[in-house]
């Protein structure tokens, strides 16, 4: 399995919640395979509600304490928030150096991030942030962190350049990399729950996440890949054969 020679694993999302949406389940298996994974988090995401006396202010304090609790719940060893402002996201120099600096401080093998060729899929408009984030994402990994003359003061700070081995992006109508969740799906939904600003019904809200899980698996299976009940899906980038 490609994971087998990864021990750093990196998510970078948009919006508290995302990490879990997209990868929850792989990231509860890969802690219990003895994988270190840490969150990056670009935004506080401190635009989602739709309760009128929310203020943006009071809703980044809870929707940071949920990431946290969420990522504590699936064993994620450090949550790391770049402050951005939530529904502004651009893919632009600022957000590629802090992406950059994260990936030189943390040196993972596998980074997940969000598809930024998504604009939309069947009944879903993807959120802007999520491309944004995604595409400064990729171009973190490639070339910026990888080459010793991007963002050089960050070399002051006591980075080095790191090579990425392999990119999971979710979000991704043809992946092609399916992760047997049936054993975590419980944990996902615990850690989904953690996100208690973000829905009404939490029954409501599982059964919602093990329908999906169930389709992906299915899909999985159609593509002639061994899956239980439940998988996740993402569009693989193979970096590891390149110098
Ligand atoms: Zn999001």
């Amino acid at each position: 399995m490609i994971t087998d020679d990864v021990q750093h694993v990196m998510v970078i999302s948009a919006h508290p919640d995302d990490a879990e949406f997209g990868a929850g389940g792989a990231v509860a298996k890969w802690v219990h395979e003895g994988k270190a994974v840490v969150y990056v988090v670009a935004t506080r995401g401190e635009k989602g509600s739709g309760d009128p006396d929310m203020s943006s202010e009071r809703l980044a304090e809870i929707r940071e304490q949920e990431q946290r609790a969420a990522a504590r719940r699936l064993g994620v060893s450090e949550v790391v928030f770049l402050g951005y402002i939530d529904g502004e996201l651009q893919p632009d120099l600022d957000l590629r150096r802090d992406i950059t600096r994260e990936i030189r401080r943390w040196r993972p093998d596998l980074v997940v991030c969000q598809n930024p060729t998504t604009f939309y899929v069947d009944g879903y408009i993807n959120h802007p942030d999520h491309r944004a984030v995604g595409e400064a994402t990729l171009a973190a990994i490639f070339p910026i962190a990888r080459d010793h003359l991007n963002f050089p003061e960050q070399k002051a700070e006591g980075l080095q350049p790191h090579k990425v081995k392999y990119v999971y992006m979710n979000i991704s109508p043809d992946a092609d990399i399916f992760v047997d969740i049936t054993d975590t799906i419980e944990v996902k939904i615990r850690a989904l729950w953690e996100h208690d600003s973000q829905f009404d019904d939490p029954e409501q809200l599982a059964e919602r996440l093990r329908e999906r899980a169930a389709e992906t698996a299915e899909r999985a299976r159609e593509q002639g890949n061994n899956v239980g009940e439940y998988a996740e899906a993402f569009k693989l980038i193979d970096l590891s054969a390149r110098g």
